[in-house]
Order: structure tokens, then sequence, then C-alpha cells
């Protein structure tokens, strides 16, 4: 199994790029945005109890968040690997997936992060809100506080994975084409060095 984490603000490209390095290696997309974003859209149980996270931009409890992404990954058979966005967002997240991955004799093997500074993203996203139909995309000051939150509590992800040398970070200004060539010549490198 090949495990990868993409990694980076909101707004950084993670959905875009996911959709390419799914297809070139084979991996499961899981994005838990799309999970929770899917409860609301269902009026499910759970999207009372999380439509407000939502909305505001903050983090859905971990207790919630770490038994649906388990669920998720438990429900594949045999999978070729795991390509993860927006999972882990701290570092409860990042100790409950190793914990996870190694009941599975599997590992994360690789985070990649897309490196887009704060203005960038505030233009991406207000944009994105033209047409995603997104509440937390079309107010700056959500938008703002997102990135406070990747920020404050979600960086740190890129060290814990950094002390075991699984961290890279991708520049992730440019057109779609270079920033999955950037993707791919780090996933390349890993796989030789592995080889
Ligand atoms: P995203 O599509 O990744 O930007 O996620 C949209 C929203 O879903 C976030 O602002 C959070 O409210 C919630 N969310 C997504 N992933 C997580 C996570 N791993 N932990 C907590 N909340 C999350």
């Amino acid at each position: 199994m090949f495990n990868l984490i993409l990694f980076g603000p909101p707004g950084s490209g993670k959905g875009t790029q996911a959709t390419s390095i799914e297809e070139k290696y084979g991996l499961i997309h899981i994005s838990t945005g799309d999970l929770f974003r899917n409860e609301l859209k269902n009026e499910t149980d759970l999207a009372k109890k999380i439509r407000n996270y939502l909305d505001t931009g903050q983090l859905v409890p971990d207790a919630i968040t770490i038994q649906m992404l388990k669920n998720k990954i438990l429900s594949y058979d045999e999978p070729n690997g795991f390509l993860l966005d927006g999972f882990p967002r701290n570092i409860t997240q990042a100790e409950a997936l190793m914990g996870l991955f190694n009941e599975l004799q599997t590992d994360v093997h690789l985070l990649l992060a897309l490196d887009v500074p704060e203005e960038e993203i505030v233009k991406r996203i207000l944009n994105r809100g033209k047409t995603s139909g997104r509440s937390d995309d079309n107010d700056e000051s959500i938008i703002r506080d997102r990135f406070r939150v990747y920020e404050e509590v979600t960086d740190p992800v890129f060290s814990f994975f950094g002390k075991m040398n699984k961290a890279e970070k991708v520049n992730g200004i440019g057109s779609i084409e270079e920033i999955f060539g950037r993707i791919e010549s780090v996933i390349e490198q890993y796989q030789k060095k592995h080889a």
C-alpha cells in the first residue's frame, strides 16, 4: 500500500491536485471536508452536530471526525492506498491515523504540503466562492479564521511527520500542470529511495 497525505491550507489546491494524483497512482481519495458536506446535503443525523463548525470554519470535534475517517478507510477491501485530503488537521488526528494504519499493518508514507501564502489563499477562496456554493467560501473573515486555524493547530502536523522524514513542501503557486509536475517529482524521488 502507498498512503499519501495531501496537506496545506484551505484553498491551496488540494482538491484539484487530488484528482490527478488519484488517477495516476491508483489511490483512493478521501476528503473529510467532502464527507462532511455530503452529510449536510443529505441532512443526516450527523449533519445537525457539524453544521455550525463548517459554517464558521472551525474544526469538527476529533471524536466525530476520527470515527468518520476510520469507518471510511475500513470500508475498502484490499485498497491500493489512500490519498487523504483535509485529514489529519491536528496532532490528535495524526496520532489516531498512525494507530489505525498500524492496526492495518501499513503506514503514512509521505505528506505533501502545498505551500501558498495567506493573501493568495484569500483571493483564491473568494473566487471559488462565486461558484462553489460553500457558505464558508464567501466571507473574508471566515476565510481568514480558517487560515488561522490552519496555522495554529494544523501546521504542527507537518513537523510531526517531518521528524519521521516523511514531510515535503511543494510550491503551490503556478498552473495546475506545473504544480502536479512538482508533486510527481517528489513522489518519484520517494519511490526511487524506497524501491
Ligand atoms: P475542507 O473542505 O477540507 O476545507 O473542510 C471544510 C470544513 O470541514 C472545515 O472548515 C471543517 O469545519 C471541517 N473539516 C474537514 N476536515 C476536518 C478535519 N480533519 N477535522 C475537523 N474538521 C474538519
